[in-house]
């Protein structure tokens, strides 16, 4: 059979997304992917890829695993559909809330389901708004993201979102309820010769400073992946997230931990809120909730949070929140034989164990290539940044499409990886991935930047 080269998905992705190579994209379409093994998926050729995204940070028990096709199963022949709406709800919602209380980091009180982590952001905001007014204090609404946060797309998560690109066009923020500080990202931000620590309580001193400006009286929430995921995978210098916590306390602002991506053993703990020390008020999830077979999306929240929602809805009114498909009965019985496997399987002990040999290996393998400026990342999550000039960590000039060529050219040697922001390429693979899989994936990688250098060096693109 010839290339399912269709017009009607090629020219949408080949606008929608920025990080795409356009010229093969033009020429090749969109790779077309039928099915999952493992940690590989397979094209409508045949061709066999590591998928070293997961997806989007998303199958982490990989594209295949038959006990979560038994459970969707099993629950479509029970009750396929029910809601979360007046006072009704189903058994698989409820085992799914308390089995994510039980897992929680921090003592939380209730769960919100909802089907993506944009619309639990948004969520998030509302509750906060909503617990602000009923607390008395209305104008207590802001909310502070960071530049290069990843939160959704949405017009509210959009705004939290500190991609500048995505502002840019739908002028975001939505309106000056949303304020960004800076990205904690010691390699671009720091002054030259600052410690990781110093860099962390100048960042914590800006929070501070914005906050004072703002008024602590307007100052609501603070947003944050406790790793950045799709702003290029940045993890905080030390002591960033004890001194940030120190600052929102002393303005009452409450912290809303987005671990759609680090939840579920990514950075080698169960949530990455534990690998970094953070108290939050609020945390939201998603993709690995359910191992992404389904869509599902859950918002946990603290007794003080629950308790001014609850106060409120006596006194100023109920809100009406919630969507037709929230806590879906299918996805939420996927989702708790998805906690159940991770439990079985130890993925955190697994996630730790074979993200420390990623994270070697990486280093090891690519940190003194001639274009690659930095390494980072945490458990088995971790990005490559391609740089122009190693010394002063130039980026090439976005134009030049460096990182997406490196992403098409490992597509080509079997992989599956992706461009983000810098030309920082993600590694986040299936949290079931084995030791021999990620050398397997590191020497595919490795054969598509020696490819890259040698077209890079033709083309007379300056290597320093
Ligand atoms: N938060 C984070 C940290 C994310 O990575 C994403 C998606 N990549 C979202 C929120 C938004 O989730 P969704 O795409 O399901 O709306």
């Amino acid at each position: 059979t010839p290339p399912r080269n269709s017009n009607a998905v090629r020219d949408i992705a080949n606008v929608l997304h920025p990080y795409t190579d356009h010229r093969a994209h033009a020429v090749n379409g969109p790779l077309v992917i039928s099915r999952g093994e493992g940690v590989r998926v397979f094209d409508d050729q045949g061709k066999e890829y590591i998928e070293a995204m997961a997806g989007l940070w998303c199958a982490s028990l990989g594209f295949d695993n038959k006990r979560l096709v038994d459970a969707a199963y099993r629950q479509m022949q029970k009750l396929p559909f029910y809601h979360g709406f007046t006072a009704k709800s189903h058994e698989p919602m409820i085992d799914l809330a308390e089995m994510l209380i039980e897992r929680a980091p921090v003592p939380m009180s209730k769960v919100f389901f909802a089907n993506s982590g944009s619309e639990a952001n948004d969520t998030a905001v509302k509750m906060i708004w909503y617990a602000n007014n009923a607390m008395g204090r209305p104008d207590k609404k802001k909310i502070i993201g960071r530049l290069k946060g990843y939160h959704g797309i949405t017009i509210a998560s959009g705004s939290i979102t500190g991609l500048p690109a995505n502002h840019k066009m739908f002028d975001l923020p939505v309106s000056d309820r949303f304020i960004h500080v800076s990205t904690p990202h010691h390699y671009h931000g720091a002054n030259p010769g600052e410690s990781e620590e110093d860099f962390a309580t100048r960042l914590a001193e800006e929070l501070d400073q914005v906050i004072q400006r703002e008024g602590p009286e307007t100052v609501a929430a603070f947003f944050a992946e406790p790793a950045m995921g799709a702003g290029g995978v940045i993890v905080p210098p030390a002591t960033y997230f004890e001194k940030v916590q120190a600052v929102l306390k002393k303005h009452d602002v409450l912290f809303v931990a987005d671990e759609v991506i680090c939840g579920f053993g990514r950075t080698g703990s169960y949530w990455g809120s534990q690998t970094f020390g953070i108290t939050p008020d609020i945390l939201v999830c998603a993709k690995a909730l359910s191992a992404s077979f389904l869509p599902i999306s859950a918002v946990m929240v603290n007794d003080r949070v629950f308790q001014a929602l609850a106060d409120g809805s006596a006194t100023i009114g109920t809100w009406g929140h919630g969507f037709t498909y929230s806590g879906h009965p299918v996805p939420a019985a996927v989702a708790v034989e998805t906690l159940k496997i991770y439990d079985e399987m130890d993925i955190v002990g697994h996630a730790k164990r074979v993200g420390g040999h990623m994270q070697k290996t990486l280093r090891a393998r690519f940190a003194d290539h001639p274009l690659v400026g930095e390494i980072r990342g945490i458990g088995l999550v971790a990005a490559m940044e391609l740089v122009a000039d190693k010394a002063t960590h130039r980026n090439f000039d976005p134009g030049a499409k460096v990182g997406p060529r490196l992403a098409k050219l490992a597509e080509g040697e079997g992989v599956i990886m992706r461009a983000m922001v810098n030309d920082s390429m993600g590694f986040s693979p299936p949290l079931i991935i084995t030791e021999a899989e990620v050398d397997e994936m590191i020497a595919r990688v490795g054969r598509a930047l020696d490819a890259l250098t040698v077209q890079l060096r033709r083309e007379s693109i300056a290597l320093v």
